[in-house]
């Protein structure tokens, strides 16, 4: 299970989990694998850094760091786009040296100890993917969402393919024998939180959320909780009986953004939802004193399920207006309406009704 990821499962697991990504010509065949004579692998986490500059590509794909610490320096790059460059597929120069405790610790993905050099030093880039993620590491560089939410879904890419827990993603402050302190520096904000200080702790949180979804789940935004707006009424007055229960047909649309309306010009909103609003209306030929109900009622599959008490509107002398709220909760597969029963002896007129309502969709 531990065997390095070969360039295809690297695609398939970054594609899976919604990662952009771009190749760098020839990544797959570049390591430090013949090099060194210590081909990579087995692996058993990703080490997370972040770049301490900008533009870094070159330095981490070609220069390296001079003799004593050549490229390439990371499996890939994360610049601020959030679209991540694949730079090796082999063994990289970005871990350093740890110890044995510690990698004994992200193997058995327990939270990592302070180093024990009585535990042995050992080369980390041996077994540890590296990422490094664009940022100037100077405390304000902030890292912007998108570039996050990648991080997030690489880390998570890898640990889904090796069927690894987040306890195989680490940082380098973690791993590192010289104090080193990536990564770190304020993140713009993920999923419904705002900005906050990137830890190793909160990644691997976000990688377990991540973990136990499917792959081509995203995190709830602050967005999802906008309601949506529903604003319906009449294109033409209508004859309205006495006696029977009788759904109001709306036949104009001023604004149906849940586009719950479309399918039964009576329904104005589909479960699971919560909506609150009112419902105005105009009565015409209503006798001062009579009575006309007004209820919303539950259907399901074309079938009425459930009837919410009756608001009465009185009438009144030349024309009655009324205004009635409307706020419930409509459960999943359920529709609602809008019923009148005119309670008077004749035939009246309804010359206007207008539904406004915000709707929060539920999913
Ligand atoms: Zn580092």
């Amino acid at each position: 299970m531990s065997v390095p990821m070969t360039g295809a499962q690297w695609r398939a697991a970054l594609r899976a989990e919604g990662v952009q990504f771009v190749e760098l010509e020839g990544w797959t065949g570049r390591g430090r694998d013949e090099a060194t004579g210590k081909p990579f692998g087995p692996v058993y986490g990703v080490l997370n850094h972040h770049t301490a500059g900008v533009d870094s590509l070159n330095l981490i794909a070609y220069r390296g760091q001079g003799a004593a610490v050549p490229a390439p320096l990371a499996h890939a790059l994360l610049p601020k786009d959030g679209i991540v460059v694949l730079v090796a597929g082999g063994r990289a120069n970005h871990a350093g040296t740890t110890t044995g405790n510690i990698l004994g610790a992200i193997v058995a993905e327990r939270s990592i100890p302070r180093p024990d050099r009585a535990s042995g030093v050992v080369d980390a880039n041996d077994a540890l993917y590296g990422l490094e993620t664009e940022n100037l590491g100077d405390g304000e560089d902030v890292y912007p969402r998108g570039q996050y939410d990648t991080l997030v879904r690489f880390n998570t890419a890898v640990c889904r393919h090796h069927g690894w827990s987040a306890g195989s993603a680490a940082g380098h402050l973690e791993t590192s024998l010289e104090g080193k302190p990536d990564p770190a520096g304020p993140v713009e904000g993920y999923g419904r939180r705002g900005r906050f200080q990137l830890t190793m702790n909160q990644l691997r949180a976000d990688v377990g959320e991540r973990l136990a979804h499917a792959a081509s789940w995203s995190p709830a935004t602050e967005e999802d909780d906008m309601p949506e707006y529903v604003n319906l009424g009449l294109a033409r007055s209508y004859r309205l009986a006495s006696g029977l229960w009788d759904d109001v047909q709306f036949t104009k649309e001023w604004a149906d953004e849940p586009g719950h309306h479309a399918e039964n010009s009576a329904t104005f909103v589909k479960g699971p939802a919560r909506f609150t609003g009112t419902l105005s209306l105009r009565l015409e030929w209503l006798p001062a004193g009579e009575v006309v109900q007004v209820r919303m009622s539950e259907w399901e599959g074309g079938t009425r399920v459930h009837d919410h008490p009756p608001h009465e509107v009185i009438g009144t002398e030349g024309g009655t207006y009324s205004t009635v709220p409307l706020t419930k909760r409509v459960g999943p597969g359920r529709e609602m309406r809008v019923e009148l029963s005119n309670q008077a002896g004749g035939e009246i007129e309804v010359a206007s009704v207008v539904l406004s309502a915000l709707v929060w969709v539920e999913s």
